[in-house]
């Protein structure tokens, strides 16, 4: 039998009618609200990890979790995980790029180029030839090695950046990502990475936006116990943008141009570009401490207890910064104030359900810094890792507006699926594809640090639906993206529906239940990128499953 809307809305209507348990712990769109208001008030001062506001906020989130009931699941008995964090700032004028063409001359890249700044190293002084490797691909299984031929041992490595073209989006956002692409350089003893801002990495992130991003305190973890190099620091990595690709080509076999042309058709062949570059950059040092908020339901199956669903969402947000219109304070309700008080929402939900595997919940810090405080808990669990089967993310939940279909971002890689389309048949909505594949959103949360340790997970975000005034309500959710977005305006000013909002939990809570409750754990699909990647010797499900 085909399950329409309409039967979704009787059955509904039925256990409403019965006063049954589900009618009764539905989430409550005013417990969802207040969560907001406490999370995204000026008083918290946008929740930046180190400040007094962030901690207020993780307290919060750990005082809700004891009061729902959860056990503590940080560390030493506490709700708190510590993550050592190192902050860096680039000094003024911190960060030059100069070419040695042997003409005698040094041409200056000042404006042209811009870089995070380094977590290692207070002075960097890097001299050495510059190659050009295309897109900075190394994958045996498509076939491609942008490093075919090219020794770059201590020299600058030139890269497009950007998703590489001819292959599947969310492939392509992991292995364009800068950070893989660093990866790839310093394995081969490149001194450092020089990604060129091409019109496709312009459309994700653009250059004027690199510029004021870099400005900001960049964050990494530290934790020689962990891993001896701070987390996810590589090679040191700058981003140029076409006008000095086009000054950087000049002595070189081809022309930037030529080497743009040859990438769109499926790859870029690498070549020495005949000069040397010479790259400085300065950068200011200190440590802070921020922590992870975890949480634990205990399974109630014997034996799929042990097996630990995980829920990420990021607590914090970018602080205090310019000001627009008279205000400094970027507040980050929708970013991410709504994912954290989804889940504490779904959470007290969840608890009556007693579903079968345990569920950790993770309020996570540094997000914003580049899924640091995740990528922490997923290298260091509180719980041992073997026993983290599957993980579920929120990041902005924009209840803007009635949606009829919701978007599982990785949903195609996993047996993590299932779960996903039995919750959203039951509330008669659909799975859609990604709406943007262009924009990468897969590496883009917390969820992706799990991913990285090999962990099957789903990204859950609102679909399709019709927006308040009509039209599209994925085109309302992107026009305000481009509006507010990690500005000061993303506050609680936003025009939530909270109706919708707690429409959207119960679909949440449904998904993490049918997750924890699936007869076998979570599974990545034969052949899956990711899955063949980061868990190469895990059991995998064939494509057939569903
Ligand atoms: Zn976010």
């Amino acid at each position: 039998m085909q399950f329409t809307m309409r039967t979704a809305a009787v059955v509904l209507a039925l256990a409403e009618i019965a006063g049954s348990p589900a009618a009764a712990r539905d989430p409550d769109p005013r417990a969802i609200q207040a969560h907001m208001e406490f999370l995204a008030d000026d008083l918290l001062q946008g929740r930046e990890p180190g400040s007094p506001g962030y901690d207020v906020a993780a307290l919060y989130v750990a005082s809700q979790f004891r009061s729902i009931g959860l056990e503590p699941a940080g560390r030493d008995g506490t709700f708190f995980q510590p993550v050592p964090l190192r902050r860096s700032r680039l000094a003024p004028k911190g960060v030059t790029l100069g070419i040695e063409d042997g003409s005698g001359e040094t041409f200056s890249m000042v404006g042209h180029v811009v870089a995070y700044p380094s977590a290692v190293r207070a002075v960097e002084e890097l001299r050495g030839r510059a190659v050009f490797a295309g897109n900075g691909i190394v994958e045996a299984r498509l076939g491609r090695d942008d490093y075919a031929g090219l020794d770059v041992r201590g020299k600058l490595v030139f890269v497009l950046g950007g998703p590489a073209a001819g292959i599947p989006a969310e492939v392509a956002a992991h292995l364009s990502r800068p950070g893989t692409q660093a990866a790839r350089a310093a394995e081969r003893g490149a001194l450092g990475l020089i990604v060129i801002n091409t019109p496709a990495a312009e459309r994700r992130l653009s250059f004027n936006r690199l510029r004021e991003i870099t400005q900001l305190p960049r964050m990494t973890w530290v934790d020689a116990a962990v891993s001896p190099l701070p987390g996810g620091a590589p090679a040191a990595t700058a981003f140029v943008d076409e006008t000095a690709a086009a000054a950087l080509f000049k002595r070189a076999p081809r022309s930037y141009a030529a080497a743009l042309k040859e990438a769109a058709t499926g790859g870029a062949r690498g070549f020495d570009l005949g000069i040397s570059v010479s790259f400085h950059r300065s950068s200011a040092l200190d440590d802070v401490r921020s922590a992870n908020v975890a949480a634990l339901l205990p399974g109630s199956d014997p034996t799929l207890a042990r097996e630990v669903v995980v829920v990420t969402t990021h607590l914090d947000h970018v602080g205090i910064g310019p000001a627009v219109d008279g205000d400094s304070i970027y507040n980050g309700a929708i970013d991410n104030a709504s994912g954290v008080a989804a889940t504490l929402e779904m959470a007290r939900a969840l608890a009556g359900d007693r579903p079968r595997r345990s569920v950790l919940f993770l309020a996570v810090t540094a997000e914003e810094k580049g899924l640091v405080g995740s990528d922490y808990f997923a290298r260091a669990p509180t719980v041992p890792s073997e026993r983290l089967v599957g993980a579920i993310n929120l990041d902005g939940v924009m209840a803007f507006y009635d949606f009829r279909s919701v978007v599982g971002y990785g949903v195609e890689s996993s047996t993590l699926r299932t779960p996903l389309e039995h919750a959203v048949r039951s509330m008669g909505l659909t799975l859609m594809p990604d709406p943007n594949p262009a924009t990468s959103i897969f590496t883009q949360s917390d969820h992706y640090s799990m991913v990285r340790q090999g962990i099957p997970a789903v990204f859950l975000q609102i679909g399709e639906g019709l927006a308040p005034g009509g039209g599209s309500g994925l085109a309302l959710s992107a026009a305000w993206d481009k509006a507010h977005l990690h500005k000061p305006s993303d506050d609680l000013k936003v025009a939530i529906d909270y109706a919708v909002f707690s429409r959207f939990t119960e679909l949440y809570r449904r998904f993490v239940l049918e997750a924890a409750n699936m007869p076998e754990a979570p599974r990545w699909i034969r052949g899956d990128f990711f899955g063949e990647t980061f868990a190469p010797h895990a059991p995998k499900a064939s494509p057939q499953v569903k």
